[in-house]
């Protein structure tokens, strides 16, 4: 049997070294052909050269010289630039392309790649808070799978296996509650980017950390199980469970409720996305549910995280709204990891995007390229950057 190719986009980072470590795993089954990072060009050679990749990009350009370089003893192409991430994305060379950019820089990528007929395993979230009408139409379009690479749209997917979807009736998404779940509200505006990026369960990249502890994180999950599952947004709930170990639930018609258990470790959702049919054979730790005599579970609370309403209420006005809130967000949390600004600024500056913003209610690729930029000014003007 040929190897299954495999491009994966943002290996440099947290999704995209867990997915190299199980990809190590199935010598005999996958071939990596393709690598992108943004600027860790070290790290992204030592992997070329570690999977006899055939390519890679650099994604900031002016590391392309030192990439190489490093390389140049090797018949590996070295690419950079955002062209050449898409390049990569639709190229012929791969069957399924790993998704693991940060932000609105994995949309056209993940278009592309479904455009080809590829496989998509997506952590890239951003694509589907930003043009999940557009992604999905075009998956199905096509014909593509959209595998998640979400521990709770994971979970949600596990549970799914055999149902039917007329017996669903509510989608259960779990949340840790970040960082600053302990933190009393009026303690919030004091939050620094050194605490918040403390999360008591996940190691992730930092972005999706700072996401984590303002629930922007658990309102993009919403907003992705909308578009992966196709249902309707009040049919999604979310409820605090600080151990993080129930992944998240479906609830059916009849009264029936499934969950999806394990450690939190993104090593399980990265392989059933890869491994999907099939799964793991290389069990993880074995997994004692007599280590975690407690599970509790919580009512999200919406004053404390004022982010999660905003996201519903984006699914509610549709078009551009939810384009706006990310491309304002990543701004927000840039600056907000850089000391630029407050904790509490992050959801202000989404807030004073989504009012300010040309909303288009039936946008295209080129509107939401338009809506992503506006929001980005409205932010850098709203934080005076
Ligand atoms: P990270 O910051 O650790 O890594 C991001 C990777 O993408 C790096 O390799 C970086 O070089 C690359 N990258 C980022 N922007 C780029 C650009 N413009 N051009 C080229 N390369 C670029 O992030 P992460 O935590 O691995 O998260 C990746 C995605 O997966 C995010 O969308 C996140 O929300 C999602 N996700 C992550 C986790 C997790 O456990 N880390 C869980 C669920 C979902
Ligand atoms: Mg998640």
């Amino acid at each position: 049997m040929s190897k299954e190719k495999i491009s994966i986009l943002g290996s440099t980072g947290s999704i995209g070294v867990q997915t190299l470590d199980i990809v190590r795993r199935y010598p005999n089954r996958f071939q990596v052909t393709s690598l992108v990072a943004h600027s860790r060009w070290q790290e992204l050679a030592e992997q070329a050269r570690s999977f006899d990749v055939e390519s890679v990009v650099i994604g900031d350009e002016r590391y392309y010289t030192q990439l190489k370089e490093a390389l140049k003893d090797t018949k590996i192409e070295v690419m950079a630039g955002s062209e050449a991430i898409n390049h990569v994305a639709r190229s012929y060379r791969s069957d399924t392309v790993v998704n693991a950019l940060v932000g609105y820089a994995g949309l056209h990528p993940t278009l592309l790649a479904i455009e080809s007929g590829k496989r998509i395993a997506l952590a890239n979230k951003e694509t589907l808070v930003v043009g999940g009408d557009i992604v999905m139409g075009a998956a199905k379009h096509k014909g593509v799978e959209i595998l998640p690479i979400d521990s709770e749209h994971s979970a949600i997917m596990q549970c799914l296996e055999g149902e039917k979807r007329r017996n669903i009736r509510n989608l259960i998404i779990t949340c840790s509650g970040g960082a600053l779940r302990n933190i009393p509200r009026e303690e919030l505006a004091s939050v620094t980017p050194e605490i918040a990026l403390k999360h008591p369960q996940w190691s992730m990249g930092a972005k999706i950390t700072i996401d984590s502890a303002t629930l922007v994180n658990k309102g993009f999950e919403v907003i992705e199980a909308r578009w992966l599952f196709d249902i309707e947004p009040e049919r999604i709930k979310v409820v605090i469970h600080p151990q993080s170990i129930v992944h998240s639930m479906v609830e059916f018609t009849d009264g029936a409720v499934k969950a999806q258990l394990g450690t939190a470790d993104m090593h399980t959702p990265i392989s059933y996305a890869l491994l999907y049919p099939e799964r793991s054979e290389e069990a993880m730790e074995e997994f004692s549910i007599l280590n975690y005599p407690t599970l509790s579970f919580m009512d999200v609370d919406r004053e404390k995280y004022p982010a999660l309403d905003i996201a519903y209420d984006c699914l509610g006005k549709g078009g551009t709204a939810a384009c706006t809130m990310n491309g304002a967000n990543e701004v927000a949390v840039a600056a907000f990891l850089a000391h630029k600004c407050g904790y509490l600024d992050i959801v202000e500056t989404i807030r004073y995007a989504l009012r300010n913003a040309t909303f288009v209610a039936k946008p295209t690729i080129d509107d939401y390229d338009d809506a992503n930029k506006e929001a980005r000014e409205l932010a850098r003007r709203y934080l005076k950057l």
